[in-house]
């Protein structure tokens, strides 16, 4: 097999080392290794000048799945360049532009790679399409995925918690629930959205808070939260219930936010794109930050981390599971016209095109709440940079997104530009904080696979696969980020300056807890009075998985059960 050298790069290894003076680093089949003075490699590079990281990980982007085409379907706009059609590229491994907002799986892959990432994870699977949300990741180049299947606004779900009671009599019987689907649908995770809240919309409820009844089945966003915040702790799911709150973008949803928080008690939960759930309602406008309101929270518990959901001004697309909250933000379109979907009524699904403005007040004071939520959280352990693409933003502006949390200067540069009264209103220019090198590193790598209990990769350590970006250290952390000298996946080189030069299969995560094979009698009896499909057909068999992923390795997490 093959060995390769970096020479002479300052290695940023925030789960090892943090950053160091510069120092070789070996790969040998794939995996880092500890290099010996006189060993012979196949390959050196030299990288002095270069900064070393480990390949990038977004955790919560979407990138495949039934909402990922609704949107690309939609946004015909976004890959048509029809007045100036770029020349065909002369090298077959280079892409013409096919879409920024919801690029194919192609541009998906080599954009991510581009820029030094190897792993994303799809965050909103539904179960029932779980078969397409594969092959589509399979279909994108490179990068290492996996996806986190959508639970809690099931009505099998919402039936059975009712049933059991506020004491969740029948708890055994939903954790088994919440495993079996893990498993059939080899998922990473569990995401819940808008928890109960979907189902409600269904039966025609506007809203739902955390303590409100779910007006057909009498139970509660927090009931909803923490049942699946338990199961997935006592079946020993590595990535912990992973959060699309209550009351998303609206004005106060703070309350609803801080009380998930509680809802969780004292139970490990990722919150996602925090900035869309971190809303006052003071000033003028009746609409403020509440940044410092969930830092204090975040800061108070440990066993809490978060994705932001950075907003990034221009024409996007939001593609969401929930429908309650997009069938709202439907009358604010841009360009107007909108989705709403829904496979055999287990989750939901809302498309919406929208254009954030810098003289928009609500758009630039999320843009600016998005930026304190970074600087004033005291442990970048605890969150995961994101700008919850397409919602925020595309995940190719994520290098400019760099520069503003460690640029001061550019950061008030760009404050400066937006709806006057926005300065006034937040904190973010007493912000004097500029994030190092090392913290953007754990928040982009080595937090979000600690999280998802991803043991060898986010670090440079020997023994780690070596997925690893090389970027030239210079003043323009834009620049820097955006176009990496040499980008290394499973130790072959797949990218340098900005070209793909290398489209290996990427690998799939998941992970198939253990559960009482009892329920499966219950569920065949559910499946076949409900379901499209027949109950046998449900599960995704491990050989299966891997043709649907396009032949990619099979990275399947371990789970530790704990006792309850
Ligand atoms: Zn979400
Ligand atoms: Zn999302």
């Amino acid at each position: 097999m093959s060995s390769l050298l970096l020479r002479g790069a300052r290695i940023v290894d925030p789960a090892n080392t943090g950053s160091a003076s510069p120092r070789d680093l070996g790969v040998r089949d794939g995996r880092i290794v500890e290099p010996v003075a006189g060993e012979p490699w196949d390959q050196v590079i030299e990288a002095s000048g270069c900064i070393a990281m480990a390949g990038g990980i977004d955790l919560h982007t979407h990138i495949g799945g039934g909402k990922v085409n609704l949107a690309r379907m939609l946004m015909a706009e976004d890959h048509r360049n029809a007045a100036n059609p770029p020349p065909l590229p002369t090298n077959p491994l280079e892409l013409p532009s096919c879409g920024c907002c919801a690029p194919g799986t192609l541009a998906t892959g080599y954009r991510y790679v581009e820029m030094g990432y190897t792993a994303a994870f799809e965050p909103a699977m539904v179960a029932s399409n779980a078969r397409h949300a594969h092959m589509e990741m399979g279909d994108v180049p490179v990068l290492d995925h996996g996806a986190y299947v959508m639970l809690g606004n099931d009505e099998l779900f919402l039936q059975w918690l009712a049933e059991g009671g506020p004491d969740a009599r029948n708890f055994d019987q939903l954790r088994d629930y919440v495993a079996w689907t893990l498993h059939a649908s080899k998922a990473m995770g569990v995401k819940v959205v808008n928890p109960g809240g979907i189902s409600a919309f269904k039966y025609n409820q506007r809203k739902l808070d955390v303590d409100e009844a779910h007006v057909r089945w009498q139970v509660t966003p927090r009931q909803v939260v923490h049942t699946l915040a338990r199961a997935l702790r006592e079946l020993g799911v590595p990535h912990p219930l992973h959060i699309h709150g209550s009351n998303l973008g609206v004005a106060g949803n703070i309350e609803s936010t801080l009380q998930t928080i509680t809802a969780l008690e004292g139970l490990p939960a990722h919150l996602t794109h925090v900035q869309f759930h971190s809303y006052g309602t003071e000033g003028p406008k009746k609409f403020s930050s509440a940044a410092q309101r969930l830092v204090e929270a975040v800061n108070a518990n440990p066993q809490i981390s978060i994705d932001v959901g950075q907003v990034m001004f221009g024409q996007t697309v939001t593609a969401s599971g929930d429908t309650m909250r997009q069938h709202v933000q439907s009358a604010l379109g841009s360009p107007r016209k909108w989705v709403g979907a829904d496979i055999e009524c287990t989750a939901g699904c809302g498309v919406v095109p929208f254009r954030y403005r810098e003289q928009s007040y609500v758009n630039a004071l999320q843009w600016a709440i998005g930026l304190e939520i970074f600087l004033l959280v005291r442990n970048p352990w605890q969150v995961v940079l994101t700008t919850d693409h397409p919602n925020g933003g595309p995940f190719t502006s994520y290098p400019h997104l760099i520069r503003l949390l460690m640029d001061r200067s550019f950061r008030d540069e760009q404050l400066e530009k937006l709806h006057p009264e926005v300065a006034a209103n937040c904190a973010l220019r007493s912000i004097a904080r500029e994030l190092t090198l090392d913290e953007i590193a754990v928040m982009t790598r080595a937090a979000p696979a600690r999280l998802l209990g991803l043991r060898d990769r986010g670090h440079l350590g020997a023994g780690a696969v070596a997925d690893i970006a090389l970027y030239r250290d210079a003043p323009n952390r834009e620049a820097m980020f955006a176009t990496p000298a040499v980008v290394l996946k499973d130790g072959a080189v797949v990218a340098r300056d900005g070209r793909i030069t290398a489209t290996p299969v990427g690998g799939t995560f998941f992970v198939e807890p253990d559960y009482d094979r009892a329920i499966e009698k219950t569920l065949r009896r559910h499946w076949s009075q409900h379901g499209s499909i027949g109950f046998d057909t449900v599960p995704i068999g491990r050989d299966e998985l891997c043709r649907c992923c396009n032949g990619g390795r099979l990275l399947p997490a371990a789970c530790f059960a704990s006792a309850g």
